[in-house]
């Protein structure tokens, strides 16, 4: 099966990546996250998943016209409660849509491996855009593997970030170690 992995960040592609391609599924990489900020630390991730993908051997596709705006837009006014299933609802559903229009069997997301975010949720929102794009969600519960996940990502050097992504969870982080 050929299928689009939307990726978060590297240190959580490495675990769900290996996992699908071990059952022998063709796997392309997908980079599209406007809910990382600022552009600083966006680059820092974008490389990561680059560098992820010259080690790996995985082709991972930068979705270009990746803009902040369209994250900011779909929160408004859910700043405080409900902005991650509308976070990953933007991220899915451009996911879907991208593995549609470019041949793909299915598509999955390294959020799946998240034992800190709504996991039934997220598979909720995969099961919904794959539903609106006619293209199959794969759907794994990767979090057993998130430990050695980013085991070998530290170990390979990759780039680990110390918040979510949006300015939202970077103020959280803030407030929570202050
Ligand atoms: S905390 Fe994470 S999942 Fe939630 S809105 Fe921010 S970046 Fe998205």
């Amino acid at each position: 099966m050929r299928i689009l992995l939307h990726i978060c960040c590297a240190p959580c592609a490495v675990y769900t990546f290996n996992i699908l391609k071990e059952k022998g599924n063709a796997v392309e990489g997908f980079f599209y996250n406007p809910n990382i900020h600022p552009s600083s630390e966006y680059m820092k991730r974008k490389e990561s998943a680059q560098g992820l993908s010259e080690s790996l051997g995985l082709k991972i596709r930068i979705f270009r016209d990746c803009r902040f705006e369209d994250f900011f837009r779909k929160v408004n006014f859910h700043e405080e409660e409900g902005r991650c299933p509308l976070c990953w609802s933007l991220r899915l559903n451009k996911a879907a849509e991208y593995a549609a229009k470019n041949g793909f069997d299915g598509f999955s997301t390294t959020l799946l491996i998240s034992p800190y975010q709504d996991h039934d949720k997220i598979r909720q929102i995969g099961e919904a855009a794959a539903e609106r794009y006619a293209v199959e969600f794969v759907y794994e519960d990767f979090r057993k593997g998130f430990r050695e996940s980013h085991t070998i990502s530290r170990k390979m050097g990759l780039y680990h970030q110390n918040y979510c992504g949006c300015l939202y969870s970077e103020r959280e982080r803030f407030l929570k170690s202050s």
